[in-house]
């Protein structure tokens, strides 16, 4: 069986068991979304933030793309934030970062001829990992250098759009989060409000109900 026909009979079985759980579920959805979160990600397949969150359809707003940054000049990502902001009103924007982010990555080496576009996108990285030129040529292991960019981007990307007109001239600005995804360990780090990390393992259905 061809794999794009795999994903549709999947898409099937996945209807069924979400009616089979819950028989309004798909009328509901289809009554409009009400997300309360923004979630700017990586387009990295390994990262998919419905999934990472045990989020439902109607839960997370979301958009992806090549090492998740956000530039006011970017017309697709600004009109993603001024929507979510300014006409669903979510309550929170997270940046996504992943630690082996291959954007990051490629940020860090001689630009790919094969991938003219992509380079002109990750400019932004390049100035930025210029800036931390001292700390990040301090760490000898090629990889755990990337990983720092990786967290260095979040950072500044939750700093540009803090401060950013579209989020700064909210009628109620959303709180604006920077994290990490380990692939490792599958795990998410807060890296801009650190006393939001979970000290304990809480089952996922505890939190449903909770
Ligand atoms: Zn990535």
């Amino acid at each position: 069986m061809n794999y794009a026909k795999r994903l549709l009979l999947a898409n099937r079985a996945w209807s069924q068991e979400a009616r089979a759980r819950d028989p309004g579920f798909f009328e509901r959805l289809a009554q409009g979304q009400q997300p309360r979160v923004l979630w700017i990600g990586c387009s990295d397949s390994r990262v998919p933030a419905e999934r990472i969150t045990n989020a439902q359809p109607g839960e997370l707003f979301v958009h992806r793309n090549i090492a998740n940054l956000y530039t006011s000049d970017d017309g697709n990502t600004s009109s993603v934030v001024e929507y979510a902001v300014h006409a669903l009103g979510v309550e929170h924007i997270v940046i996504c970062g992943h630690h082996h982010c291959g954007g990051v990555r490629a940020a860090l080496s001689q630009p790919s001829d094969a991938l003219p576009v992509v380079n002109r996108r990750i400019a932004g990285l390049r100035q930025l990992a210029h800036r931390h030129q001292e700390a990040l040529s301090a760490i000898a292991d090629f990889e755990a250098r990337v990983d720092r960019l990786v967290e260095l981007n979040v950072i500044e990307q939750v700093k540009l759009l803090r401060e950013s007109p579209i989020v700064r001239s909210a009628p109620r600005p959303p709180t604006v989060h920077g994290w990490v995804f380990g692939l490792r360990e599958g795990l998410l780090t807060p890296l801009t409000d650190a006393e939001e990390a979970p000290h304990s393992c809480v089952p996922a259905a505890a939190i449903a109900e909770g």
